[in-house]
């Protein structure tokens, strides 16, 4: 290719992209940030960014915090209600207008030229870089990183649908309606399992809003809307004087042992690689990670054609292990839900490491030996009835008689 526009075109500009565009301008990389949105942008999300998060933002993002949450609130298909506490705040409320807009302000001071309300309508993969083709016009790069959250085009390139997991959520940025005033935590979150075969329920309260939501596998889909409808009444939030909340929702991919994460002049991040936490839903810790590395591995090969392998090994080994782990938690809630809920109340052991592994300090594996005692040492076998017990849960949902539920 014979003259490139950039070094790096960064395509989307969530945490995944604007962190990595801020790291390789900081090197010195000539970097173009196109994003289809103009920002501030809603993005579908809970905002709650763990604490493992922090270490992999660039800049000091506390002051767009309107929360800092240590409690949690748990029921079990919104009956059975305990509470939990940790030591250091476990997930941090921010709104995602602002913290998206926070970081990528960021990086444009760090020399990023950035295109707004430029959407990628396709790209071409060459040995000696990328072309992309926007609704702005044409674009020659080096290097091209998606990073377009679960729709992206760039993965499309690499990746079937088949190759990723697939969650869905839905979620609401509420007023918090006057009569709840004084009376919901600042500290606490809510969480509700159990519910449905698979899947949760969460409000994490910040100041003046609250953020609420549901999600859970894709075969949950068509339940999900009467369960948030449900979980939103029985908070008091839906009904009465509280105005009618606007709902969206949004996919949520996993990668799996299929899942390519770069190519010849390509390389994936956030969403776009699937790098979604299967168990809790939490996106934004592997997005500003994945940004960091893939900037870091760009700077250490450019030009090098094992690129794209040594970026691919770096992220199936750190964040592709965990997520393994993570889904196989996944699967022993889905088995044996009632069990894993007895396992947070009652085993101080488990609810610690699973603190430890929101913060950053123990890894799923770890929770994962915890959580399963000794029949982790089963392992291929256990998975496999894990799986079978999971397909057969969601084939028919048992849980809670929705239909049963008075319509929101
Ligand atoms: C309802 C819901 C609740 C969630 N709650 C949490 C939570 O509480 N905590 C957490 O950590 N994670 C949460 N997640 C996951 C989290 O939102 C994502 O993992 C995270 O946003 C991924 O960041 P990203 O930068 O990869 O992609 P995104 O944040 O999705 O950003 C992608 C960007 O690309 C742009 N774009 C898309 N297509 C194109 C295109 N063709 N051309 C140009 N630009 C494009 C978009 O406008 C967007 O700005 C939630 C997800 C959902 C759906």
């Amino acid at each position: 290719m014979a003259r490139f526009d950039c070094d790096v075109l960064v395509v989307g500009a969530g945490p995944a992209g604007s962190v990595a565009a801020y790291r390789l301008a900081e090197a010195g990389c000539r970097v173009i940030l196109i994003d289809a949105g103009s920002f501030p942008r809603e993005k579908a999300c809970g905002g709650g960014v763990q604490q493992r998060a922090l270490s992999h933002i660039p800049v000091d993002a506390r002051r767009l915090f309107k929360s800092s949450l240590r409690k949690t609130d748990f029921s079990f298909a919104l009956g059975n209600r305990f509470s939990k506490a940790s030591r250091l705040p476990l997930v941090y409320g921010v709104l995602r207008t602002e913290f998206d807009e926070f970081l990528l302000r960021a990086a444009a001071d760090m020399g990023v030229e950035v295109r707004e309300e430029t959407r990628l309508t396709g790209a071409t993969l060459q040995a000696g870089g990328a072309f992309a083709e926007t609704t702005a016009g044409d674009i020659r790069a080096r290097y091209i990183v998606g990073a377009e959250g679960a729709n992206s085009v760039v993965s499309r390139l690499l990746n079937s649908r088949d190759n990723f997991f697939w969650q869905v959520a839905l979620y609401c940025e509420i007023p918090l309606p006057r009569a709840l005033e004084g009376t919901m935590s600042q500290e606490s979150m809510r969480v509700d399992l159990g519910t449905l075969p698979a899947g949760y329920a969460w409000l994490f309260p910040k100041g003046e809003t609250v953020n609420a939501g549901v999600g859970g596998p894709l075969a949950m889909a068509r339940n999900l809307g009467s369960y948030f409808r449900a979980f939103l009444r029985a908070e008091r939030l839906l009904g009465n004087s509280a105005a009618a909340p606007r709902i969206s929702g949004h996919l949520l991919p996993t990668m799996t042992e299929r899942t390519m994460v770069a190519a010849t002049s390509a390389l994936l991040v956030g969403d776009a690689a699937g790098l979604v936490e299967p168990l809790t839903g939490e996106g934004i810790s592997h997005a500003c990670e994945s940004g960091e590395l893939a900037a870091r591995a760009i700077l250490k090969h450019f030009g090098k054609p094992e690129l794209a392998a040594i970026y691919g090994r770096i992220v199936r080994d750190g964040m592709g292990t965990e997520l393994h782990w993570g889904r196989r938690l996944l699967s022993f809630t889905i088995a044996f839900p009632r069990l894993f809920y007895r396992l947070l109340h009652r085993n101080d052991a488990a609810w610690r490491c699973f603190c430890d592994v929101l913060g950053g300090h123990r890894d799923f594996a770890t929770l994962w030996r915890v959580v399963a005692g000794r029949a982790s040492l089963l392992g291929g076998p256990l998975d496999a009835f894990l799986r079978h017990m999971e397909r057969r849960r969601l084939r028919s949902p048992g849980g809670l008689q929705l239909d049963a539920m008075p319509p929101g």
